[in-house]
């Protein structure tokens, strides 16, 4: 008899979003008059902008016409957006050139599959709070070790808490990784990092030999200065990171699909081999590459037509952070993120669990979040709020709120 594979039954069960949305049916039928909103959402809510969406018409046409119709995508994705992509990386002092860059249809994909291209026994390290991804693509390929339910984690990845103390910031871990995740501006806890302090994370993944897989999918929400928008502004990156990026959250692609990997040619293991070479390997063999059309509305994205038109929609959800943000701190609330990306990270009032925080608001006040337990350990006493709905409803939210 047939045997699954054994990896998949170390998962730990989904429970965030199911036992949220649980909550919130019984809430609702209990109470069918609730004007409930939700701010717990980490999907975009306003329509393509219209240059993209022209260039999607444009592109349909294109394949309907024998002249213009177009098969198989290129492996690596179309030079047009590559091109595109490899100037953006110039234009911001960056060194990549276009094959070096690897068009998908996501960075959940890219972020649940690089794994694959590194040795079985890789020691894995994760932040704590963490986007789950990074955790559960490695409990699937078997590097986790066991669950320990007493402290929530599993035995053989090196969790790294980002917590107030550390200003959300992980340390170098005391025993050497192999490869480390990194997602900044962060999910969960909309903070950030800057980039005297990600070189030195550079450093140390040269020093000791291991790889960092930097998720850059929230890089369009940069206010400040002195936060990198890329990893390969740093010295060396280019022989210790793989960046990882979408077109999710800055141009509302989430239902469209596209994103794109970095592999420089100078990463090499211990033994030399190549990493670029192994992940256009997988790329060939597993998947066969962006639609034409949407990498064609993904160009868009990098005309300065394009630019103005995503850069007023970014601003849009800054603009409800900032609602959020400031209300929450007026309101006495202690509150970390929302500066450099569409999340608000907030300590709960009187000590109380994430969750009875999460009960409290949608109770008394008809207003959905995500409690910060579900990323991780560390995120205990914390609850996530999204600047994605839309600027009135997250205005009376926040007025909800300072009122409770
Ligand atoms: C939303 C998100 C992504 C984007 O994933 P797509 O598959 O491109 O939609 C990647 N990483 C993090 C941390 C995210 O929050």
């Amino acid at each position: 008899m047939f045997k699954a594979n054994q990896n998949y039954l170390r998962l730990q069960g989904s429970y965030l979003f199911s036992t949220i949305a649980k909550k919130v049916a019984a809430y609702t039928e209990a109470n069918p008059n609730a004007n409930i909103i939700r701010l717990g959402i980490g999907d975009v809510t306003q329509p393509l902008a219209p240059a993209i969406i022209d260039e999607l018409h444009k592109a349909v046409d294109e394949m309907g016409k024998k002249e213009t119709f177009h098969g198989y995508a290129p492996d690596l994705g179309y030079e047009f957006l590559r091109n595109a992509i490899a100037d953006e990386y110039k234009g911001r002092g960056c060194e990549i050139s276009t094959d070096e860059i690897f068009v998908s249809d996501g960075a959940k994909s890219d972020s649940g599959n690089i794994q694959e291209i590194f040795s079985e026994d890789a020691k894995v390290a994760v932040c704590d709070p963490v986007y789950p991804v990074y955790v559960d693509s490695n409990v699937m390929a078997g590097r986790s070790g066991e669950w320990i339910p007493s402290e929530q984690r599993y035995s053989n990845f090196i969790y790294m808490p980002c917590t107030e103390s550390n200003n959300f910031t992980p340390e170098f871990p005391k025993e050497n990784p192999d490869i480390i995740y990194l997602c900044y501006p962060n999910n969960p806890t909309g903070m950030t990092i800057s980039k005297a302090q990600l070189q030195e994370w550079v450093d140390y993944a040269n020093r000791i030999g291991a790889v960092i897989l930097y998720d850059a999918a929230y890089e369009a929400y940069i206010t400040e200065k002195d936060v990198p928008h890329s990893i390969y502004e740093c010295e060396g990156a280019r022989t210790c990171a793989i960046e990882i990026r979408s077109f999710s959250k800055n141009a509302g692609f989430t239902g469209v699909r596209l994103g794109f990997t970095v592999v420089p040619k100078d990463l090499r293991d211990a033994d030399g081999v190549s990493l670029h070479d192994l992940w256009a390997r997988r790329h060939g063999t597993k998947y066969n590459g962006a639609p034409y059309i949407i990498q064609k509305a993904g160009a868009v994205v990098f005309t300065p037509e394009g630019q103005k038109e995503i850069r007023e929609q970014v601003s849009y959800y800054q603009k409800n952070a900032r609602v959020i943000y400031d209300g929450l701190k007026d309101a006495g609330y202690t509150v970390y993120g929302g500066v450099n990306a569409p999340y608000i990270w907030l300590k709960t009032p009187d000590n109380m669990t994430s969750w009875e925080f999460f009960d409290h608001l949608l109770e008394d006040v008809h207003v959905v979040g995500t409690p910060g337990s579900g990323f991780g350990p560390s995120g205990e006493h914390f609850f996530r709020l999204t600047a994605f709905g839309t600027y009135e409803k997250t205005v009376e939210a926040i007025d909800r709120i300072k009122a409770m």
